[in-house]
């Protein structure tokens, strides 16, 4: 056993991006290397190189790499021509980029509630929501778990509506044997670094089944512009760096080996807090039945009373843990305009009152996941003390 002064053996971090990356050093290194020496910045060999292994990974016909996942969902909108006097509908508990991007193309944004065991968009709420004026529907693949896909694209074609699926936390993940990102008109994927698959910076990808489409996101990505300087549509300046793409390239072989990693982690928490008997304490997120979850965050629900002092207990503990995400979109100022008044959508809010998300990264150690759920128990112990 190692002690090293400087290393805190008793911190269990949330994530750890130089722990996974350290093993492929050289080789990213050596990647950016041939990038830099190459000059070709931008449309070079390893963007052409990551978007045939996004495509193939989700079982779409293409991929388009672009700037960020946010990016992906503004050009998603843009390439459908959704703008003012179009509804889409977008579940309120997701990461801000769901819905500001339907803000940005000037629609109108329509919150539809989830369902509290997935924390994924409802499929009943979604039909409700449908009106004359709905031109699409964004399922978000909350913690990496797949939304039921079946039911809302069941939904969407009966409405001729078109689908956009957010699978920033989700890459990798599949519904009924088919991978997220080909179920919709378009899949959108982020690279942002705490991702599934993270990159060195921002990076985000588009992938659609569709030749029509998939020329309309490459030309909306490229200001619109084909050949060069005739300018067909007003798009964007939003590319994946090379640089970005060929450290991805090393990084993405090695992805079925970390989900596999998440995937193990979760079983043992599920062993680990079954053990420790908190089952009338805390809910643990169940695995998906209809598909293949990657966890990209291992969300446990506890009474909101207690969430709040249980992280700060776990902090004395050091041990991290994050709320994602504490406020519902619809309870942003930003999104006052929308017009939903508290409790109308009644488990978005309650899930951002209850949730708290645990360590689950792939290089998590068992006596690291002994600790956090140790510091769980012993925060539930306490609090029985002082009561009785
Ligand atoms: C991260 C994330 C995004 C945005 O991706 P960026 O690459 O950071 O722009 C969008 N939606 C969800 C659900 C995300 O988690």
């Amino acid at each position: 056993m190692s002690h090293s002064h400087n290393v805190d053996t008793h911190h269990v971090p949330l994530l750890d991006i130089v722990g996974e990356n350290r093993p492929l050093h050289n080789e990213i290194l050596a990647a950016v290397r041939e990038v830099f020496e190459s000059g070709r910045f931008l449309y070079g060999p390893a963007v052409t190189e990551l978007e045939d292994a996004v495509a193939k990974l989700s079982g779409s016909k293409h991929a388009i790499g672009c700037a960020s996942g946010s990016d992906a969902l503004l050009l998603a909108l843009m390439a459908m021509e959704i703008g003012p006097g179009d509804e889409v509908i977008v579940p309120s508990f997701t990461f801000f980029a769901t819905a500001s991007a339907v803000e940005r193309v000037g629609a109108t944004i329509v919150f539809a509630d989830i369902d509290p065991v997935t924390f994924n968009l409802d499929p009943a709420k979604v039909q409700a929501a449908i009106t004359p004026n709905t031109k699409a529907i964004i399922p978000v693949h909350l913690y990496g778990r797949a939304a039921d896909m079946t039911e809302l694209q069941r939904i969407a074609n009966e409405a001729g509506v078109q689908v956009i699926e957010d699978a920033a936390q989700a890459i990798g993940s599949s519904h009924r044997g088919c991978g997220v990102g080909a179920w919709g008109d378009v899949g959108c994927f982020s690279f942002y670094p705490t991702k599934n698959l993270g990159g060195c910076g921002d990076g985000g990808m588009m992938t659609t089944c569709s030749d029509e489409m998939a020329e309309r996101l490459r030309l909306f990505a490229a200001h619109g512009m084909n050949p060069r300087y005739v300018h067909r549509v007003v798009g964007i300046n939003s590319r994946l760096d090379t640089i970005q793409a060929a450290a991805l390239c090393v990084k993405i072989k090695h992805l079925a080996s970390w989900t596999e990693s998440r995937r193990q982690n979760a079983a043992t928490y599920r062993e680990l807090f079954t053990d420790a008997g908190l089952a009338n304490d805390i809910t643990l997120p169940s695995d998906d039945a209809d598909g293949t979850h990657v966890w990209n965050q291992f969300t446990i629900r506890v009474p909101a009373a207690r969430r709040d002092a249980l992280r700060t207990h776990l902090a004395e503990q050091r041990i991290s843990s994050e709320i994602y995400y504490p406020i519902p979109l619809h309870q942003q100022e930003c999104f006052r305009h929308v017009n939903y008044i508290p409790g109308s959508l009644i488990e978005s809010e309650r899930a951002a009152a209850e949730v708290l998300c645990l360590p689950i990264f792939p290089e998590l150690t068992i006596e690291q996941q002994q600790r956090v759920v140790n510091g769980i128990v012993s925060y539930f112990e306490s609090r029985k003390a002082s009561a009785a």
